[in-house]
């Protein structure tokens, strides 16, 4: 490959071109990796040559973008020659004729790869459809788990991208700036790219809401006088107190960035005046030797506790347990002398930057090292077992990976001592999961700082923690409300879905047993009443709950089901049929085919439910009965699936599928019994069961179908099934219960 110019750029723009590609060379040139200055101009003339004619939006030689990438890729992040070279080829294999092979065939397999890595991910992570979405973003981190500098250098992309939105057409730059700011990022965050993140924050904002940017920059700039004076009083002492100790360093006045200052003012509701933490101070001394950081990061704290009053509970030490993403500090806040709180920041020059640079900055300390147990890997790890074990609906594989990426952490302790990083809220369970598989599954209770806790317990940052387990333990699917962490729910669910099998297959079994010795055949409105009787999505969900005796099937609802079919044969059945449909009738277990008629999504939908069935189904998730507030999605076949309105899972079809949702209003007369739980707590004493019993199936002749009891201590925990007709019931039920002596709290789950 020559310079020979095919393009059509202009002597000038030549000359633009060589002191970019000059100025990546110079700051790749004074870095302290291996000088391979030849094969990243072999792929500089490459690139060139392959966009050579081609513009950016903005007019100048699309050159200059590659360029910028491999500059940010080196400079900003601390990438070496192998990362530059794919920067700088980043874009050939998309948007010219040359292909993967051509670039192995020129620079070899490695950067090939990061190409071919760069050339998969380089669609928008938001298609047209919300499954597309997922399934970009699961190609962006497949590769990421394979290399890492695949989304390095896409952050790099990103942010020239970001950094030159301005040429791109208004609809463009707010999707770009959208994406930017709930996908790219989240993940800077996550690889300890600080600064790259809170750029990446304050362009996305700068185009979202322009106006509110200018006014922030502008009253920046306005206090900046007033802001350094006070600083100055500040950090004089402290100055030459470090001094007099000798100690090498270098203090700067740190803003907060545009956009958390407004997120403060949202969060809060104070005007731009009214925010006080608006800059820190930092402290960066050189040390040449890691083992004395910490030391000296605490004699700086001592001596400015000396000087200032420090505030009693916003002292973080980052040192002795760093961030999930790498950050290292000791950070603590004391009165400044204006009277308002000032954070001071302490880190060594290898702990800045880490910050500035993250994980990256760690190879630049460790070149070579391939075995670095580093909090990055473990999360890499948590995406590799999301990919391992994919999850049939790519939706949800989105809404898991999104939970990750935006809860904060915490960090709790093994017996021995070791570190592990868990989202918020995570629980005992998600630990054991955490551990291994088999812990998760045969977790029965866990110790919390030598405590003995139920599984469910939630745990905070520092807290030491041991699983207990048993071999008769089985997973639950219930388990799935305690489990906050990505990892965990993935090892739960594929767990269950082995175990499940042989459970469905004796459900069937009895159900079948049940309808033979009962006389009553298999019809699809048999099905559908008993669906919803029990509350079950579908068929094998039913199976399941008789399969593992959560659910008893006696005469009961051999009678309700009986009437049912004996009416059907009468009049109301002809008329019923008319919405139904004459395969009905049909004795078997087909599957539906019927052809509903289309929903009115403009108007109410009366949900209706009688001896003749319903028009609608459960969804299994949450368990609405008449009188809840519902809302209904409405499937292709014109089915509607009913919600309760705060339902996670329906928050998730109003987000991706807000078309299909229906509002829905109960008929006035439902008929039926439908199953409700109801959770109750008080003070264990004698003969309470007794009382509880007696008021719900006698004074109150509500049909109890399942008791669970837990007593510990003095207090007792209990979960109540019951068959009743619409949520009133419920109501008064609870009402009644706690008003029996002992109860502290009954409500309906
Ligand atoms: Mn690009």
């Amino acid at each position: 490959m020559t310079t020979a110019q095919k393009s059509f750029t202009t002597p000038e723009e030549d000359l633009i071109i060589q002191d970019a590609f000059r100025d990546l060379l110079d700051g790749y040139i004074a870095s302290n990796h291996r000088k391979k200055v030849e094969i990243i101009e072999r792929a500089f003339n490459f690139a060139r040559e392959a966009h050579s004619g081609i513009r950016r939006r903005s007019g100048e030689p699309y050159i200059l973008h590659p360029i910028a990438v491999a500059r940010i890729a080196s400079q900003e992040i601390g990438l070496g020659s192998t990362s530059i070279c794919a920067a700088l080829l980043h874009d050939v294999v998309e948007d010219t004729e040359y292909t993967v092979e051509d670039i192995e065939q020129h620079f070899g397999p490695k950067i090939a790869q990061l190409v071919d890595g760069l050339t998969k991910i380089s669609g928008g992570i938001f298609g047209d459809k919300a499954s597309l979405q997922a399934e970009n973003f699961r190609k962006l981190l497949l590769t990421m788990s394979e290399d890492i500098r695949v989304v390095l250098i896409k952050m790099a992309d990103r942010l020239h991208n970001m950094r030159t939105l301005g040429s791109m057409a208004p609809n463009k730059q707010y999707k770009i700036a959208g994406e930017t700011l709930y996908i790219y990022a989240p993940l800077a965050h996550r690889l300890g790219l600080f600064s790259i993140k809170t750029e990446l924050e304050d362009l996305s904002f700068k185009y979202e809401h322009p106006e509110a940017y200018a006014m922030i920059e502008r009253k920046i700039l306005e206090s900046e006088a007033k802001r350094s004076s006070v600083y100055n009083d500040f950090s004089a002492p402290i100055t030459r107190e470090l001094e007099r100790m000798g100690i090498k360093f270098e203090a700067k006045a740190r803003i907060k960035s545009v956009y958390s200052i407004w997120n403060k003012m949202e969060k809060k509701k104070v005007p731009f005046e009214e925010v006080y933490d608006l800059y820190a101070m930092r402290i960066i001394f050189d040390c040449d030797d890691h083992s004395h950081e910490k030391a000296i990061c605490w004699q700086i704290y001592s001596a400015i506790t000396d000087l200032y009053r420090l505030h009693p509970d916003r002292t973080r030490d980052w040192i002795s347990v760093p961030k999930a993403n790498g950050y290292q500090a000791l950070h603590l806040t004391v009165m400044g002398p204006d009277g308002n709180w000032i954070e001071v920041q302490i880190r060594s020059r290898r702990m800045d930057e880490i910050d500035e640079k993250g994980f990256a900055a760690h190879w630049k300390y460790k070149i070579g090292d391939h075995d670095e147990e580093s909090e990055l890997n473990a999360w890499l790890r948590t995406i590799k077992d999301i990919l391992d074990n994919p999850e049939p609906n790519a939706l949800d594989f989105l809404d898991t990976l999104k939970l990750n990426l935006f809860s904060s952490e915490i960090v709790v302790f093994t017996p021995k001592g070791e570190l592990i990083t868990l989202p918020k809220d995570a629980t005992v369970l998600d630990f054991a999961f955490w551990l291994h598989s088999q812990i998760g599954c045969h977790c029965i209770a866990g110790k919390v700082n030598h405590k003995l806790v139920p599984l469910s317990q939630k745990l905070n940052s520092g807290d030491q923690v041991e699983v207990l387990t048993s071999q008769s333990q089985t997973p639950k699917p219930e388990w799935i409300n305690f489990l906050a962490s990505a990892k965990g729910k993935t090892r739960l669910r594929a767990a269950l879905r082995k175990i499940q099998q042989p459970a469905i297959n004796r459900g069937r079994e009895i159900f079948d047993k049940f309808l033979e010795e009962n006389n009553i055949p298999l019809t699809n409105d048999v099905l559908t009443k008993t669906l919803g009787i029990f509350h079950a999505a579908n068929r094998d969900e039913l199976y399941l709950m008789l399969g593992n005796d959560e659910i008893i099937i006696d005469k009961s609802l051999a009678k309700a089901l009986r009437r049912q079919n004996d009416r059907q044969r009468g009049v109301l059945a002809k008329i019923f049929r008319v919405n139904r449909s004459s395969a009905d009738d049909a004795e078997t277990d087909d599957e539906e085919v019927t052809k509903r008629p289309p929903v009115n999504m403009k108007q109410t939908y009366l949900l209706r439910y009688d001896s003749n069935g319903s028009n609608f189904k459960f969804s299994g998730c949450c368990c609405p009965i008449p009188g809840d507030p519902v809302l209904g999605f409405v499937d292709d076949n014109n089915e509607v699936t009913i919600h309760t309105v705060d339902c996670p899972r329906a928050l998730a079809l109003k987000a991706s599928y807000g078309q299909n949702i229906v509002t829905t209003e109960w008929a006035p007369e439902v008929e039926g019994s439908f199953l409700a739980k109801v959770h109750i707590e008080g003070i264990d004493r004698l003969g309470i069961l007794q009382e509880l019993t007696h008021m719900i199936s006698t004074h109150l002749n509500i049909n109890i179908r399942r008791l669970d009891i837990e007593a510990r201590d003095e207090v007792f925990n209990c979960e109540l099934s019951v068959l009743v007709s619409d949520a009133d019931v419920v109501n008064t039920l609870c009402d009644n219960v706690r008003s029996i002596n002992g109860v502290t709290k009954a409500s309906r789950i």
